[in-house]
């Protein structure tokens, strides 16, 4: 087994192997740029280490053959003390990881071999300052020492001697700060600065492969999703020196602007410095332009190198480098990071460029930057006061008055004023006044919470779990742990990209994206003012769009949008929906129709249920002929009665409180006392796993028949006004096949009586959703009586878990991420293994008894992008999600196709 790489050896390809940085070293080591010779220890060697808790057998070897070789080649030895070899010491792991081990520079100084780089280089000055910045480094990076002690030292020094910056320190300055830095080592970490510069090399290169476990290396690799058994690769690198002087100097560069896309040379110089300085704002920087005048040799052959890392790369690229007395080395380059309207801007300017193709184009956009792009955003030169942070659940940036509870939000947005619903966390009975709010605020739960699954559905802003805040609803005010108090009806703004809470209205600009997505007319090609950002503005707008009709012309699966009213549905059409995979009926069931539905289920005789269902009747026809014909040629999927019955009777607790007054009060009320038995006596323990979906509708006659009748009756009068209306039958629930077959042969009987009444000709689709494991093994047989299959993965992730989705966040969901059962939630993303292979069983099997079955998901996880790529992954036929998803859903479609 090899585990050391000389930087001739590797490519850009081994990044798994070499680590990113590692990788792309030996990438430019081969294209002929002037880069530092060195060798990469690799993460195969980390991860033994890892696991046995010591280096793999050989390892050490390996590294005195390299190591010898470095310094043949260079022609000195490490820390000699005549003409000392210095090294740095860097991570790299696959993905880059702030959190990781900082770098080690000039490895190799010794208190004799710091009089030897004096004397070859010529400058004291300089020699010392390598010295103070390796005992500096390596104490605090290699030997834990508190780094804020250097730092006090570092300050006081400049203080005493009167200098301004770190440059103006003296010979004598640096020699007495090595001394201190010396001893604050042996204070802080017990042990002495070692003087052997191969222990050193050892040492730091150890502390490298222990960083992969530190906290904050752990806490980014949860959030980015990167798994934990990676480990990293080490550089050993030749020291190169930008504090050699005002000839020498350190910088950052990138090929593109990573903010704003834009094309031209971007970066920032600082002339006699080392290493991060140049980021650690320890001077202020010089624009990269400057350059040019300060040493214009050196700055054209960056811009050289910088094209061809461009055109090799055929990407923008981050680049480090440093010039040494007059010489250009470069130490780092990267595909590099960038926002998300540079993402698509730069994939158009690339495909322009006739650098990549479309699909290159495609695979480089990702639906989660398309969301960032679809919400307004703060006006970025805008000022602002944050007094918090917490999650960022729904992004979008909204401004309003705080509001403490669903009733005030709800009339303040009916008087015109924007509304923030400030909670410590929401329930169901907020959503009304989640509706009339610009944003949700709630100091508890996660991603997955209630007020955060609810707002992403909505396209609201929405930022929980600021636990910083202190919610105090009845005082209606939050205070923040700095004592800012904001009461109700002050003004606040929260960033749902950033979870940041703001102070006061921060102003807001609308996005462009959403305007042209609506429209899907190509943006006008001439900007209307000319200016810098409207260019910009304009660029990213068309790129987008023409990312968006790649991504259609590539996608196998439709999408198709979670729609309950007309107006959601045009919205979703606009947004390009195929149609609608979930249209939910429980809300028209609530408000003043829910009165009408509990007399249904109450009622003692058929007499008193059948003038229930009589009135409710046309109310229904309307909500379904107003959504089909906002649909009209496109598909409708209508869920039949779907919610738990409690949710339509009257509330146990009022009741039984309102019968006990009466009784206590001495004028018993018998009608009250009668309901409330019959109430008692539907009661359910476990109401989600009790009497809803089809349950409901075999239990409770002719409520169902109702629904089918009211479909079968909007469909008919469309038909009769010429269009083309296409609703499905969905029934909720479904365990057993039986359930199903009692459904369908009540919803044809129906179906055929209102074609006859009506003398139209009437066939609609039947089908089930597929939410419940029985369900999904027992496909084969479901599918005799289903024409399409709607997989409920919400309740199906419920189900197979056997988790309760409303309750697990707050109480072992936290552990659970922490110790890695799952790395993401699985109500956010589907869980392939478990979850996932149901569906893809149920899929098969369904498909075995009849082929031309139609598959689809309507579940949050319809619009998630990693879901996405997994139901293309076994060819399901369409997703569904909320109508403002329904753009990233389609790009994600795409990309999952390629
Ligand atoms: P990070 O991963 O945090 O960017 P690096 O390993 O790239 O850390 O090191 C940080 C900086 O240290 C580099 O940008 C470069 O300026 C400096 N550096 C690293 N190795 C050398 C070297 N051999 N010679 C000179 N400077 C170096
Ligand atoms: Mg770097
Ligand atoms: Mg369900």
């Amino acid at each position: 087994m090899q585990y050391v790489f000389d930087f001739t050896e590797g490519s850009k390809d081994q990044r798994d192997l070499l680590g990113g940085k590692g990788a792309n070293l030996a990438e430019m080591t081969s294209l002929g740029l002037p880069v530092p010779p060195g060798f990469t220890i690799s993460t195969e060697a980390c991860r033994t280490y890892l696991a046995t808790g010591r280096e793999p057998d050989g390892l050490t070897d390996e590294v005195d053959r390299h190591l010898a070789a470095l310094e043949a080649g260079m022609g000195k030895r490490l820390g000699d003390a005549a003409d000392p070899l210095l090294v740095s010491v860097r991570s790299g792991a696959k993905f880059s990881m702030p959190g990781m081990m900082d770098t080690v520079l000039n490895v190799g100084l010794t208190d004799t071999s710091v009089a030897g780089l004096a004397a070859v280089a010529g400058d004291e000055r300089f020699a010392w300052d390598s010295y103070r910045r390796l005992v500096q480094m390596f104490g605090k990076t290699v030997l834990g020492v508190d780094g804020e002690r250097f730092d006090e030292a570092l300050e006081n020094r400049k203080k005493d001697s009167g200098a301004e910056s770190d440059v103006d320190l003296t010979v004598e300055d640096l020699r007495e700060l090595v001394a201190e830095f010396k001893n604050i080592v042996r204070a802080d970490s017990g042990s002495e600065f070692p003087q052997d510069p191969r222990t050193q090399l050892d040492l730091a290169v150890r502390a490298v492969f222990d960083s992969w476990h530190t906290e904050r290396a752990r806490i980014y690799r949860r959030q980015e999703r990167i798994p934990d058994d990676l480990g990293t690769a080490v550089n050993i690198v030749a020291m190169v020196f930008g504090n050699l002087g005002p000839d020498s100097g350190t910088g950052v560069a990138f090929t593109r602007d990573p903010a704003t896309g834009e094309q031209g040379v971007y970066g920032d110089y600082l002339p006699n410095a080392q290493g991060e300085d140049v980021v650690a704002g320890i001077r202020n920087t010089l624009p990269l332009a400057e350059l040019e005048r300060l040493d214009k040799t050196s700055y054209g052959q960056l811009l050289d190198i910088m094209e061809t890392l461009e055109k090799h790369y055929l990407d923008l690229c981050d680049i480090e480098f440093t010039i040494e007395r007059g010489k250009l080395w470069m130490l780092q380059t990267r595909v590099g990071k960038r926002t998300a309207a540079a993402a698509f801007r730069i994939a158009g300017q690339l495909v322009d460029e006739g650098l990549i193709d479309e699909d290159e184009a495609l695979s480089r956009v990702t639906g989660a930057q398309l969301a960032q792009l679809m919400f307004p955003q703060f006006d970025p030169a805008a000022a602002r006061t944050p007094i918090a942070r917490g999650m960022a659940a729904s992004p979008g940036a909204a401004v309003g008055k705080a509001a403490f509870d669903s009733a005030t939000a709800v009339e303040w947005a009916q008087q015109g004023d924007d509304v923030i619903l400030v909670r410590r966390e929401t329930n169901p009975d907020d959503l009304r006044g989640m509706v009339a709010s610009r944003g949700v605020l709630t100091s508890r739960g996660g991603k997955t919470s209630h007020a955060a699954v609810v707002a992403r559905g909505m396209g609201r802003t929405c930022v929980v779990g600021v636990e910083a805040l202190r919610v105090d609803p009845r005082a209606r005010e939050f205070s923040t742990p700095d004592g800012v108090r904001v009461a109700e009806g002050d003004v606040i703004s929260i960033d749902g990209g950033t979870g940041e809470v703001f102070l006061g209205a921060v102003p807001v600009v609308p996005s462009a994206v959403v305007d042209a997505l609506y429209g899907s007319e190509p943006a006008p090609s001439a900007p209307a003012s000319g200016e810098r950002a409207d260019v910009a503005r304009q660029e990213v707008v068309a790129a987008v769009l023409r990312t968006m009709r790649h991504a259609d012309a590539r996608r196998r699966m439709e999408v198709r949008a979670n729609a309950d009213t007309g107006e959601d549905a045009r919205r979703a059409r606009d947004l390009g929906a195929a149609g609608i995979g979930l249209c939910r009926t429980e809300h028209m069931f609530l408000g003043a129709r829910r009165k009408i539905v509990e007399h249904v289920i109450l009622a003692r005789t058929p007499e008193q249920r059948d003038a229930g269902l009589d009135e409710l009747r046309p109310l229904q026809r309307a909500d379904f002929t107003e959504i089909l014909e906002a649909m009209d040629g496109h598909p409708v999927t209508i869920r039949l009665l779907d919610p738990p019955l409690h949710e339509f009777l009257p509330d146990l607790t009022d009741l039984s409180v309102r019968v006990a007054v009466a009784e206590a009060t001495g004028s018993p009320d018998a009608e009250a006392a009668a309901l409330l038995a019959e109430v008692q006596r539907l009661h359910e323990q476990n109401p989600m796993l009790g009497m809803r979906g089809v349950r409901l509708g075999l239990v409770v006659p002719g409520l169902f028949q109702l629904q089918v009748r009211a479909i079968a009756e909007a469909a008919a009068e469309l038909l009769g006004r010429g269009l083309d209306p296409r609703p499905q039958i969905m029934v909720p629930l479904v365990a057993a096949v039986q359930e199903l077959e009692a459904i369908r042969d009540m919803a044809e009987a129906t179906v055929a009586e209102v074609a006859a009444e009506t003398g139209t000709e009437l066939r609609f689709p039947i089908g089930t959703m597929i939410e419940l494991p029985r369900a999904a093994m027992t496909a084969h047989a479901i599918a005799e009586a289903a024409e399409f299959f709607s997989f409920g993965t919400n309740d199906l992730t419920q189900t197979t878990w056997g988790f309760s989705r409303d309750d697990v966040e707050a109480t072992f969901f936290p552990a659970y991420l922490e110790r890695g059962v799952f790395g993401v939630s699985p109500f956010e993303s589907i869980d392939a293994d478990g979850v996932g292979r149901l569906v893809s069983i149920a899929a098969w099997e369904g498909k075995e008894t009849r082929h031309d079955l139609e598959l689809g998901v309507c579940g949050e996880h319809g619009g998630d992008p990693a879901s996405i790529h997994f139901f293309e992954s076994i060819k399901l036929d369409y997703v569904s999600c909320s109508p403002f998803r329904v753009p990233v859903a389609r790009l994600e479609a795409g990309r999952a196709a390629l």
